[in-house]
């Protein structure tokens, strides 16, 4: 399926600006606003997934709270499918299910309203995204997310891919994984 050739690669990745020690000392923060604010370069990453979609045959796509819904949302116009937000808990105002997972102290959880995918489609699609993939936690939990809602995450696909942290090991478990740009 399609992916960038290594000079597109190189261009998009020039367009995310890299911000040391935030939110806290040792993290290098990649920060896609830089890559947004350049209609060049969202145009040409917005062209390539609708590109890459466009042939998966998808019934939704579900974004994660909140980078997820920036990509996500014109995506399901492109492709003229709906869109399903999964949030951080409290967010939603329907009944939703929840998924919690691990941090490095504690606990967070995603969740999804009950009824995201009920729009007469048996066993949906659904492609989930996110901006960037770290450890794997937030994406692991919301593809189970999509699981329990009574559809099928076929595709989970993320701008970034910090593949330093092998975040996708996991999930690979669950879903297949396409990230556009990879960090190591
Ligand atoms: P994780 O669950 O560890 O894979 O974390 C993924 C989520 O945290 C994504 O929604 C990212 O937006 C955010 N995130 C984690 N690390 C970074 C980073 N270095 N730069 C930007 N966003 C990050």
């Amino acid at each position: 399926m399609k992916e960038l050739n290594s000079r597109d690669k190189n261009y998009l990745l020039s367009t995310i600006r890299d911000v040391k020690d935030f939110p806290k000392p040792g993290i290098v923060f990649k920060d896609i606003t830089t890559l947004l604010n350049d209609n060049k370069a969202f145009n040409f990453l917005m062209d390539h997934l609708i590109d890459r979609y466009r042939g998966y045959e998808i019934d939704f796509v579900a974004g994660i709270d909140s980078r997820g819904f920036i990509f996500g949302s014109p995506l399901a116009y492109a492709l003229d499918v709906g869109f399903v937000p999964i949030r951080k808990s409290g967010k939603l105002p329907y009944t939703t299910i929840g998924e919690k997972y691990s941090l490095e102290y504690g606990f967070d959880e995603v969740e999804i309203h009950i009824d995201a995918f009920k729009n007469g489609i048996k066993n949906p699609k659904v492609l989930l995204i996110d901006d960037l993939i770290a450890t794997g936690g937030t994406a692991k939990a919301s593809a189970n997310l999509i699981n329990k809602a009574g559809a099928n995450c076929i595709e989970a696909c993320f701008i970034l891919n910090l593949t330093f942290l092998q975040g996708d090991k996991e999930l690979k478990e669950i879903t297949k994984v396409y990230s556009v740009l990879d960090v190591d």
